[in-house]
């Protein structure tokens, strides 16, 4: 059972304006003093408050670029002072929050590879304990929300308060446009169990390539996602990592005015009654639906009983076969989609099928 997560509200850190979306942006990877400084005035300049720079970086192959290391925590220093911006780089061991603390960087992030990896991040959250930084989580690499709840649970035992997450996406051999799967789904989960907990998409890392940050971060927000971690360079085509999917700081800008906004909530108050009665009528049509599979499934044993009565198989395809396609047909004619159908009566069959082995082994009667 995941543990409660005791949260500091992100309007508290200090870092962002709203309204949504709460960004930050900045290069993949510091690469030169000249790199980070004007991509950071750009940024500025352009109303970003929070500067992100990799300045380790886990690469794929040995020999790609893997940093510039800590020579490059003195140039976030000189942005902060500078522009005024918040600074913040990714972590990826105890020794690097160290070099962090020292150089005054105002919040670091984990990336994919460890925020996957149990030991890492224990080692982390050790190091981080007794300090006030914030830190956001990028999910494993690998769809596995527990493991993601878990790198959370980790850091806030270690009394990280101010935390939050970063959805960049799955690693996939699925065939996708995007360089990662996005599995929404895992991350509506993860915001359903932890409203409160601040949440950023990673569009870049997602799709891989400038051309998707745009629908990326229009779902992302449609989701009801709390911000946007972009990366930006001055000068994206030279860029010594992820060149593909980097934007000017100009660019960043009109991506940002382009994405449509829809409130949360509203405190409207025909907009509350309006909702709030199709939500009744919701509940009602559910109470009819789980009624009705309740009656269909005292059929089922019935038929169970009648099956086991007379010696014959539970499981008989063709007769399912016929079902699932009249299902079908019926599904088109009232403007249901076929495999929203189809998938319905799958996992009904499913519970239909345990429900009669039940009987054949002796479990209650219809
Ligand atoms: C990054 O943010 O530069 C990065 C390496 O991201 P991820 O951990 O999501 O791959
Ligand atoms: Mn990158």
């Amino acid at each position: 059972m995941a543990m409660t997560l005791d949260i500091v509200p992100v309007g508290e850190w200090g870092f962002f304006t709203l309204p949504r979306p709460m960004t930050i942006a900045g290069p993949c990877s510091a690469e030169s003093e000249e790199q980070v400084m004007e991509t950071a005035r750009g940024l500025a300049e352009r109303g970003i408050h929070v500067f992100r720079a990799g300045i380790w970086k886990p690469r794929t192959h040995p020999g790609s670029f893997e940093g510039v290391g800590v020579p490059g925590l003195k140039w976030l220093k000189r942005v902060k002072e500078e522009t005024g911006m918040k600074v913040c780089t990714e972590v990826a061991s105890d020794r690097h929050v160290y070099e962090c603390l020292k150089y005054g960087i105002d919040m670091v992030w984990m990336g994919a590879r460890t925020s996957a990896n149990p030991f890492l991040m224990q080692q982390i959250a050790d190091a981080l304990y007794d300090t006030d930084i914030p830190v956001l989580v990028k999910n494993p690499v690998n769809p596995d929300l527990d493991l993601w709840i878990g790198a959370l649970e980790r850091l806030n035992r270690a009394g990280v308060r101010k935390l939050g997450v970063i959805h960049r996406g799955f690693s996939t051999t699925e065939n996708i446009p995007y360089r990662n799967s996005p599995g929404w789904q895992i991350a509506i989960e993860l915001r359903t169990r932890y409203p409160d907990l601040p949440f950023f998409a990673d569009p870049s890392h997602m799709g891989g390539d400038r051309k998707y940050l745009l629908e990326l971060s229009q779902r992302a927000m449609d989701l009801g996602l709390d911000g946007l971690m972009v990366e930006s360079h001055c000068n994206p085509s030279c860029a010594l990592s992820d060149a593909k999917q980097q934007l000017t700081p100009a660019d960043l800008l009109t991506l940002l005015e382009s994405l449509q906004i829809r409130a949360k909530d509203s405190g409207d108050r025909d907009y509350r009654e309006g909702i709030d009665a199709l939500r009744a009528q919701i509940d009602l049509i559910d109470e009819n639906l789980l009624n009705t599979l309740a009656s269909r499934m005292d059929v089922s044993r019935k038929i169970g009983s009648y099956k086991r009565d007379h010696n014959v198989a539970i499981l008989q395809t063709n007769r399912w076969e016929q079902v699932v396609e009249g299902i079908k047909e019926k599904a088109r004619r009232c403007g249901l989609s076929e495999k929203f159908a189809e998938d319905v009566y799958n996992a009904i069959h499913e519970e239909s099928v345990r429900v009669q082995n039940e009987i054949l082994s002796g479990g209650p009667e219809a």
